[in-house]
């Protein structure tokens, strides 16, 4: 774990946290939200821009780039960093996900999990060692075990085996260890029983980690059991290790799992949303190609600091949108965001004002939408 750090500035076990995670590539302020460049790109945008925003870490799929260009690839190409042209931290996931969400004839065994590719057809395997080594290739800062994804309704039993064959391959990825340069995370899963939640975070934290993921939340089941969730699982993880709630990023979700002690957060949702025309606000989410839009001359959020919110109108927002315009999704895209960062900015101050709980519900009570 050489050249990485995690230092809390205020903040315990439980309850809102300000930390820094320091890596031999940069500091990520906490609690932090990390843009998703699937296919090593946050789509739409330069890295420059994504840096410009404010993004200080991001995240990239290893089963999209171990399918293409392939790791080796990248290897060669100097590691992800250089590939995509992002000089700061960068955290890849296992592929676990996306193994058990997009492939095709998937068979899990205590070994792995063996399935074909969506785009081919071809069969690949994925070990515990296999994603470590592939995540070894693209260079990462922060890297994933495998683990098993359940979607939701899982009943207790199928949890329950998830949830064994997750700590048998973290217990082999904590053996075959990360790469030079890379820190690893464990990932806590244990379905929807607050119960078997806890002993999932127990049991990973006997294995050790240098962080502490927290999977197969927010896959649609109801918010109060995401809350329960993190409610069983944060208290029984160490204080002085980063927390990181995979999959959540509509704005209510990330003041819920700060408030109960997140640190790092990451979601396809901001960007997935406004390349159709969905634009967060501190009013809540709006459909920019409403009709209502056509002639109105205001930015996106009026309170909102970001380059396309100081010159851009909803007009004209509106107007790319329903010319399918690519400008359209990329300036959504762009203040979507930035509307997280600054969201995120607020909610450190907040913690360091000691004044967290009332900001928040000063922003949920002015928050109209579901998510
Ligand atoms: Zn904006």
């Amino acid at each position: 774990m050489g050249g990485f750090q995690f230092a809390l500035a205020s903040g315990d076990a439980a309850g809102p946290r300000l930390g820094r995670l320091v890596t031999p590539r940069g500091v990520v302020r906490t609690p932090a939200f990390m843009p998703v460049g699937t296919q090593a790109t946050v789509k739409g945008l330069t890295s420059e821009e994504v840096r410009e925003i404010g993004a200080e870490m991001i995240l990239a799929n290893t089963f999209h780039l171990y399918l293409r260009p392939g790791a080796e690839v990248i290897a060669r190409a100097g590691g992800l960093h250089r590939f995509m042209r992002w000089q700061g931290p960068i955290l890849t996931d296992s592929g676990g996900f996306q193994v058990f969400s997009l492939a095709r004839l998937r068979r899990l065994t205590d070994d792995g999990v063996a399935f074909r590719s969506p785009l081919d057809g071809a069969e690949h395997l994925f070990t515990p060692e296999r994603v470590l080594q592939i995540q070894r290739l693209l260079a990462s800062d922060v890297v994933m075990p495998l683990d098993v994804c359940l979607g939701y309704p899982a009943d207790d039993a199928r949890a329950q085996e998830a949830l064994r064959l997750t700590l048998l391959w973290a217990q082999r990825s904590k053996a075959h260890g990360a790469g030079e340069g890379q820190m690893l995370f464990g990932i806590v899963q244990g379905g929807f029983s607050p119960a078997m939640r806890r002993e999932a975070a127990e049991r990973t934290v006997e294995i050790g980690f240098a962080g502490y993921a927290i999977g197969g939340l927010s896959v649609g089941e109801p918010r109060e059991m995401t809350g329960a969730a993190l409610e069983a699982v944060c208290p029984s993880l160490p204080a002085d290790r980063p927390r990181y709630l995979m999959g959540v990023g509509a704005p209510p979700d990330l003041l819920d799992a700060i408030a109960r002690g997140v640190d790092l957060f990451d979601c396809v949702l901001p960007t997935r949303v406004a390349r159709t025309g969905t634009i967060f606000t501190r009013q809540g989410r709006v459909n920019i190609r409403n009709a209502a839009y056509r002639e109105d001359e205001a930015p996106l959020d009026a309170a909102c600091r970001c380059a396309v919110c100081a010159g851009y109108t909803r007009g004209y927002l509106r107007h790319l949108f329903n010319t399918d315009e690519m400008l359209g999704p990329r300036l959504a895209t762009y203040h979507n965001l930035a509307f997280l960062a600054h969201l995120m900015d607020e909610a450190r101050a907040a913690i360091a004002a000691r004044d967290f709980e009332r900001w928040r519900r000063g922003v949920l009570e002015a928050y109209t939408t579901a998510w």
